[in-house]
């Protein structure tokens, strides 16, 4: 069943406008997420449930994976065969192997192969498709679950939030949450429906292009006039007038280091 959008909070003002702006920006510039992105992994020439059953491998493959090391593991699975009757028969250290590139490249072959076993025995081969099912599959969150949902079924029953939408929701002022599941529940609490499914590709490449983890580029942000991190952190020295400003201070710390010795090869400092 659908969950309904919740209506209580107050939506943050000018919402409407940053998503414009950052929609504005993302046409400008292409980013990983949107030719690589985990739901693009799929061998679409594969019959619906197999593809969806590499969907839903890719996205377990993705948390903190850059889609380009995604998309390299994903083109080793699919070299091999990439069906659960395949991942069922291949060793749990032969696919480590397959997918080292990634992180936690052990955990995720362990849990492949445990959802695996589940969706070929219990739901024969097919990815389930209500959002219960799927976070019961091991090294399913909800994430990959909502994300699964939409990609595989178009059924939407949530905000999929990783990184770039947890950090960006704070940076805009739009949540105030230390996890990714407060910023789905608080997002999802203003943020109309129709919504929900874009948000994440909108936010997930503009992170990846703009409002970077490290170094966002506040400088030429649309956004910046609505954006309460972003105000602040423009008047902040850039990293390139750190190091200037670092070196400044070196060299007048080896300057002062220096006088000692001026001053003992200088005639008056023996009086
Ligand atoms: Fe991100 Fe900076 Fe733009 Fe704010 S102003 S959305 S922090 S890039």
């Amino acid at each position: 069943m659908q969950k309904a959008a919740k209506s209580a909070a107050k939506a943050p003002a000018n919402w409407k406008e940053t998503i414009e702006r950052i929609i504005k920006m993302r046409k400008a510039k292409t980013a990983p997420v949107d030719t690589k992105s985990p739901g693009k992994l799929a061998d679409r020439k594969e019959d619906a449930d197999v593809a969806n059953y590499q969907t839903l491998v890719a996205l377990m493959l993705s948390p903190q994976t850059r889609d380009e090391a995604t998309a390299v593991a994903m083109d080793k699975l699919k070299e091999h065969g990439l069906t659960p009757k395949s991942m069922q028969e291949i060793a749990e250290t032969d696919l480590a192997a397959l997918i080292h590139n990634v992180s936690f490249y052990r955990n995720k072959a362990k849990y492949i192969k445990k959802t695996t076993d589940i969706i070929a025995d219990k739901y024969k081969g097919k990815v389930p498709d209500t959002l219960k099912s799927l976070l019961a599959l091991p090294g399913v969150g909800k994430k990959i679950a909502h994300l699964t949902l939409q990609i595989c079924y178009k059924k939407c029953e949530g905000i999929a939030v990783d990184t770039h939408v947890h950090r960006i929701s704070n940076r805009l002022g739009w949540v105030k949450s230390r996890k990714p599941e407060e910023t789905e529940a608080q997002l999802e609490k203003w943020l109309p429906k129709t919504w929900w499914e874009k948000v994440n590709v909108l936010l997930v490449g503009f992170g990846q292009e703009i409002c970077r983890p490290i170094g966002p580029k506040c400088g030429e942000c649309e956004a910046l006039e609505f954006c309460p991190f972003g105000q602040e952190n423009i008047k902040k020295p850039s990293a390139a007038e750190r190091r200037r400003a670092n070196k400044r201070t070196h060299s007048k710390v080896r300057g002062s280091a220096s006088e000692p010795s001026k001053a003992r090869s200088s005639p008056a400092s023996d009086i």
